[in-house]
């Protein structure tokens, strides 16, 4: 536990350094909290289309605490709208019909009201609170019915437009194709198979 904070540390001091990312050690650590990047996982299964992101709060927010004062309080809910619009936020292939269907966010550091979850599914005492080094993380979870699976070739990933903390995306993905594993930045935005 100690050794993952200060693996941590070590890599949130790069960034900070401006040192410049190294692909070879991010693309090791993709479970570790480095802030500016995350990780995306989409799955197609039948008509559904998964894309679930886990990602370091400070990315979308700014900040990785529960809000202290209104002002945080309504970025908090700015960020919760910006994330609940699916379709502004991912542009699958158009030809496959697919319509967003539920999105479901949940934050270690948040109230799961704040984010707009009804409460009904969640049991938020089960999680854990921020990490001894003050981090937390964000995951959101949007799934996409589509009409025509079978014509979806890619999907277009617009939260950096949104999200201007979010720099760099690894990607796994599991399609009727196979999987395959991606890096998507601000520039290179679009997961093909
Ligand atoms: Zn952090």
């Amino acid at each position: 536990m100690k050794q993952g904070i200060y693996t941590t540390l070590a890599l949130c001091a790069c960034g900070l350094l401006g040192a410049g990312h190294a692909p070879s050690v991010l693309a090791q650590e993709h479970a570790a909290h480095v802030h500016g990047v995350a990780r995306l996982d989409v799955a197609i299964e039948g008509a559904t289309l998964s894309l679930q992101l886990e990602s370091p709060l400070d990315n979308l927010l700014g900040f990785e605490h529960a809000p202290a004062n209104q002002a945080e309080e309504d970025q908090v809910k700015r960020m919760s709208a910006k994330l609940r619009a699916a379709d502004r936020l991912f542009a699958p292939t158009s030809a496959a019909g697919c319509k967003p269907e539920k999105v479901t966010l949940e934050s270690s550091a948040l109230d799961a009201e704040l984010l707009g979850e009804t409460g009904d599914e969640h049991e938020t005492d089960a999680h854990e609170h921020e990490d001894e080094a003050g981090h937390a993380d964000l995951d959101a979870l949007w799934q996409f019915h589509c009409a025509r699976p079978e014509a979806l070739q890619s999907v277009e990933i617009r939260l950096f437009r949104d999200f201007s903390g979010l720099r760099e995306l690894e990607v796994q993905a599991v399609t009727p194709k196979g999987q395959r594993g991606a890096t998507l930045t601000p520039e290179k935005r679009i997961l093909t198979w």
